[in-house]
């Protein structure tokens, strides 16, 4: 229950938007370092959301906020590497994490985000930070170092500073203008997902994998994330899901139907008739501090869910936005200063993900990375890097070989090191129904006349909405289409 208004303290020390991983992780530090904090987050917990796979180093931040035995015990399932699959099954490849160039974590785990997130806010609130839960902000009122102030339906709010932890609803970078879309072609994704039960694990998902089922317009991923229940999702190319004529709901078992692979493992499963979908997910709000606030997790930026990373850097940087502020509140560094530390230190993380992600969509990459192990140890390189190991920055001996390995990149467009591998088409396939008698289902039903998937994509779906961010009247954005801009 939330305290009456005559109790609350005149000023926060910090106010946190949002109650996911990185803004649970931020309010836990604070809080534990015995600072005034309140969590804003718009819904009640435990809520769906999508994001189940974690990679090694998640394990890392855990154990330094003390919550790896607590987590021992909620429902999840193990993960020490992917297997990289052709929908066909025709080809395919697998690495495990104990396979790193550098040490660190081997494994990790998937678990469903409804019990992840909520295990992490109940520890911030056991921290002594207040949560709020069902309340939006609905504006912001003031951004000024030692000064900010927030409108939410239960009233203003006032503190020090202010963490905005909101996810894609990007409340601070919508307020500032600042969030654009980038603009890759290859980034242009619409994501389609829901969670089945009892697929198939007599294979690679048994084996503590995840699965990337890799396809021509996009990918699907298979995460098992308990002992019954695995999260399936297909990421497509939004200029292909524009050319299919069914609602974006239903986009899932559109995919399924045309990949060998993957209706193969989900014949005996059960599964809702519709999915859930996010689109326009690739975005910055670069500077990621200024006066008064920090963004941290998907708040700053986003780029892609290929390797999972999304969680890890919430984390990383809730914990240094936190170290920043108390740092801050103690006069022990400047507002300028610790503001471009905060923002030198995200992007130093996030631009060895972020270069790694968008060589993943250039065929070549795979080419390489999937051909098994090269001279070098290139190949354990990119292994560390996908295991998370970049901050503050990766090792030496992992950055001069991601260095060659992009050439080798650059060089496999023109001259073959490695055979080139072969594609998998969906649009190419005949269809074929998934036997269960829910994927029947969803396979017959006919889509709304005019529909297409594209434009019911950008819609968004009442299960699941990335932006839902009400914005004072003259900041101006539509909260299905975000605001797009050249990066
Ligand atoms: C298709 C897809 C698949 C993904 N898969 C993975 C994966 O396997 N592994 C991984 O690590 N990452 C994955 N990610 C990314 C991951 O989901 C995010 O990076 C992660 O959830 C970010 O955490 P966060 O705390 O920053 O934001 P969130 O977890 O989104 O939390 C933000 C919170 O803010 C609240 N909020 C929003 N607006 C307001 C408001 N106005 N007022 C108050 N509260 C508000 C929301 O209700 C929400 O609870 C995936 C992303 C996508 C798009």
């Amino acid at each position: 229950m939330n305290p009456p208004d005559d109790k609350l303290p005149e000023v926060y020390d910090t106010i946190v938007l949002g109650g996911g991983p990185a803004g649970a992780a931020a309010a836990l530090i604070l809080a534990r370092k015995g600072r005034r904090v309140v969590v804003l987050e718009k819904t009640t917990f435990p809520r769906f959301h999508v994001g189940e796979s974690l990679i090694p180093e998640d394990m890392k931040v855990f154990e330094e906020l003390g919550l790896l035995e607590e987590f021992e015990s909620l429902p999840r399932f193990k993960k020490n590497g992917v297997e990289f699959a052709l929908g066909d099954n025709s080809a395919g490849s697998r690495i495990k994490f104990a396979q790193s160039l550098t040490p660190g974590a081997k494994e990790t785990f998937n678990i469903e985000r409804a019990v992840l997130d909520d295990a992490m806010l109940s520890a911030a609130r056991r921290a002594g930070a207040e949560v709020r839960c069902d309340c939006r902000v609905e504006k912001i009122l003031q951004l000024q170092d030692g000064d900010v102030r927030v409108q939410t339906a239960q009233g203003e709010l006032r503190g020090k500073y202010l963490v905005d932890a909101t996810g894609q609803s990007t409340v601070v970078g919508r307020h500032l203008k600042t969030r654009q879309n980038y603009t890759d072609p290859s980034l242009q994704k619409i994501a389609y997902f829901g969670h089945f039960e009892h697929v198939d694990r007599d294979n690679a998902l048994g084996e503590d994998e995840i699965t990337m089922v890799l396809c021509d317009e996009g990918w699907f991923w298979m995460i098992p994330i308990d002992e019954t229940r695995t999260s399936i999702g297909l990421v497509l190319d939004a200029a292909v899901a524009k050319q299919v004529k069914r609602p974006a709901n239903q986009m899932l078992a559109w995919g399924i139907e045309r990949c060998p692979l993957v209706r193969d493992r989900v014949k005996h499963a059960v599964h809702p008739p519709t999915n859930n979908s996010i689109s326009d997910y690739s975005y910055t709000c670069a500077p990621f501090a200024g006066p008064g606030y920090f963004l941290v997790g998907d708040a700053a930026t986003f780029l892609d869910p290929v390797f999972s990373t999304g969680i890890f850097l919430g984390l990383e940087g809730a914990n240094e936005a936190a170290h920043q502020i108390d740092r801050l509140l103690d006069e022990k560094t400047s507002p300028v200063k610790a503001q471009q530390q905060y923002t030198q230190f995200l992007r130093n993380g996030t631009r060895h993900f972020f270069r790694l992600i968008r060589a993943y969509y250039n065929p070549r990459f795979r080419d390489l990375f999937l051909n098994g192990e090269g001279p070098l140890s290139m190949h354990r390189a990119v292994i560390a890097v996908l295991a998370g190991q970049v901050f503050p920055r990766p090792s030496w001996a992992v950055r001069w070989r991601m260095r060659a390995f992009y050439a080798c990149v650059a060089l496999q467009q023109w001259l073959p090191l490695v055979p080139r591998r072969p594609g998998f088409s969906l649009l190419a396939e005949t269809p074929q129904p998934a036997t269960s008698p829910q994927s029947a289902e969803l396979a017959t039903t006919p889509p709304p006349s005019g529909e297409v998937a594209g434009e019911a994509g950008r819609r968004g779906q009442p299960e699941y909405q990335a932006a839902e961010y009400s914005p004072s009247p003259s900041v101006a954005f539509s909260d299905s289409s975000p605001e797009r801009g050249a990066v």
